[in-house]
């Protein structure tokens, strides 16, 4: 069953475009993210799926509502986590909790919830005295008091520290397990590889992929990336011109050679024949990290 769906998405403010064009829908149960580079258009997408700007063209749907004209429907079964979110600084963690619980037909319990996030000591201590680890499992918290169907967290995990990150993303998974389906805006492509069973690439405004983490990497696959350092000299455009070769660069003493998935076998036998031998031999497959980058451009604004 499809819980989002969002088709051919525009929106701009004033002059700027923020968003092309972009669809994509999220099936029930699954965690789908959105990666892209800094302005690509990913927080307003996710704040038109949340029904907190209109989008200028396009549809969007939450559970079959459309959020922009059927608010209360959409917010009774969403669950918001938004970046940069600020509460009263004397507001208390469990005061916090109480006051969105009321917002909603069914909450959960809040000191439970407390519980769960790693956040039953601080249930008495004011938001102004929570540290940034301690605000941003509070603004989970506050996503999920509502015990919704969705859950749309952008940049969950900016500013944790790496343990801070890993405790969140089995939170996340957790989350995920008791049946919420989970919109997630991530600049870490580690985040992406651990917790989304697929990933939108958003670039400057328009949707450049969409597959699962893996299937993105596969994309690249095809190509590697070969080093070493050549036990006698070796004449650069000879290795340049062997089958499935693309290109050959010069590190210091090493050599890089990119490829097809046959280059590796092709410049072993070459260099077996030459009588040279590999020193350092490395062969690097791409990673999502890989797929990003050849997927998006960097400088996109
Ligand atoms: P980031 O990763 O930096 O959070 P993003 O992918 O979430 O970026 P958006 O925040 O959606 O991107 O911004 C998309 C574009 O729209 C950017 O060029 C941004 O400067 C612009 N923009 C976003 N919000 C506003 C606003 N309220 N008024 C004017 N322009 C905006």
């Amino acid at each position: 069953m499809t819980v989002v769906e969002v088709a051919r998405l525009h929106k701009a403010y004033g002059a700027r475009v923020a968003v092309r064009d972009i669809s994509f829908s999220v099936a029930e149960g699954e965690i789908f993210g959105l990666l892209g580079p800094n302005g690509a258009g990913k927080t307003t997408t996710v704040e038109c799926v949340a029904g907190l700007r209109r989008p200028d063209g396009g549809a969007v749907r939450v559970l079959g509502h459309d959020p922009a004209r059927d608010r209360a429907a959409v917010t009774a079964s969403l669950g918001v986590q938004l970046q940069d979110s600020d509460l009263q600084p004397n507001l208390r963690v469990r005061e916090a909790l109480a006051l969105f619980a009321s917002f909603y037909p069914r909450p959960a319990d809040p000191d439970e919830l407390l519980d769960v996030l790693g956040l039953g000591a601080q249930a008495g201590v004011r938001f102004g005295k929570l540290s940034g680890g301690q605000r941003q499992r509070l603004s989970i918290a506050l996503a999920l008091i509502g015990q919704p169907k969705v859950a749309i967290l952008d940049e969950l995990t900016t500013g944790l520290d790496p343990a801070g990150r890993r405790d969140t993303w089995e939170l996340i998974s957790a989350v995920r397990d008791r049946g919420v389906t989970v919109l997630l805006v991530t600049h870490f492509m580690a985040e992406a590889e651990r917790l989304c069973d697929r990933v939108a690439v958003i670039d400057a405004g328009r949707v450049v992929a969409c597959d699962s983490p893996s299937a993105l990497t596969t994309r690249l696959d095809a190509q590697q990336r070969i080093r070493f350092v050549p036990s006698a000299p070796l004449d650069d455009a000879q290795l340049a011109a062997l089958p499935g070769v693309e290109s050959v660069s010069r590190h210091g003493d090493e050599l890089l050679v990119v490829g097809d998935a046959d280059a590796l076998s092709v410049l072993t036998t070459y260099l077996a024949r030459a009588g040279v031998l590999a020193h350092r031999l490395r062969v690097e497959q791409p990673s999502l990290d890989d797929a990003y980058l050849a997927l998006t451009s960097t400088h996109a604004s």
